[in-house]
């Protein structure tokens, strides 16, 4: 009887350590930063994605905190999908989405982020999926900010990190206020704490819809236009490769259509 006992315990611990090395081999050796270097089955593979996930209707949490929505994290589930892969989804500042990457903590970055040349010598995009730019929120009873000229001499709150902040500070004698989120400066414009925000035009034209704010508006004029992509590690051309092929799939399947169509409405 006492040697049965022994041996299941024996048994048991043995059990425990294997199941403790699968455990932990099996997300450096599928997580898609390694993609291709050693087989496994489709279930097993997490592709580790980075958002900052305070920009609607791109990405947001619900009101209790637990599900990330938005049109860039439905897409991204249907990527990994479509490539075989878990998506595991990660909130992060928008100015840490870089890093995280450079550092390999996340494999992409989805948060409605823009093409440009200073990011491109850091990070590797995918073909681009959204066509943005940025316009200007204003108070409604604001009659001396009516296009991007007026913003001169004006105190102006964008979001740190972004093409906003970058463009702001372009302006001659701006007062240019860097918040961590978009949410953060809509509140500083109720507050009174500055004279407007400038801002991606999808993201404030949902604020507007969504707040149902009648002491705001949107002005007209778009400053730039720009391309969101998704960003990944510059090494990691065989994952581009797996985003842009999963990413055309879902154009010519209708899917992008589906899913652009439940945040936006259809396409113009
Ligand atoms: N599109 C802007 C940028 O890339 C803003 C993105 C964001 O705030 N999530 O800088």
């Amino acid at each position: 009887m006492f040697r049965m006992k022994r041996f299941l315990v024996v048994c048991m611990v043995g059990l425990f350590a294997a199941m403790a090395l699968a455990g932990c081999g099996s997300d450096a050796r599928d997580s898609a930063s390694t993609s291709g270097s050693t087989a496994s089955s489709s279930s097993d593979k997490v592709l580790r994605i980075g958002t900052n996930a305070d920009f609607a209707p791109f990405e947001f949490q619900d009101a209790n905190g637990s599900e990330y929505q938005g049109f860039d994290m439905d897409l991204i589930r249907a990527i990994a999908k479509e490539m075989g892969y878990k998506a595991e989804i990660q909130n992060l500042n928008f100015d840490g989405l870089i890093p995280a990457l450079l550092s390999k903590n996340i494999d992409v970055a989805i948060s409605g982020m823009t093409i440009n040349d200073e990011r491109q010598a850091k990070v590797l995009f995918s073909e681009p999926y959204y066509k943005s730019g940025l316009t200007i929120v204003v108070k409604m009873d604001n009659a001396s900010i009516n296009k991007f000229k007026d913003l001169e001499g004006k105190r102006v709150a964008v979001q740190i990190g972004t093409t906003s902040a970058e463009e702001v500070q372009k302006i001659p004698n701006v007062d240019a206020k860097e918040f961590n989120s978009s949410a953060d400066t809509f509140m500083e414009l109720k507050a009174g704490g500055v004279d407007a925000v400038v801002n991606d035009r999808p993201v404030n034209d949902y604020y507007i819809m969504k707040s149902g704010e009648k002491d705001v508006r949107v002005l007209d004029e778009l400053l730039t236009s720009e391309d969101y992509g998704i960003a990944m590690g510059k090494e990691n051309t065989e994952l581009k490769k797996k985003i842009d092929d999963a990413l055309t799939k879902l154009k010519q399947s209708g899917e992008y259509d589906k899913i652009y169509a439940k945040w936006f409405g259809e396409k113009k």
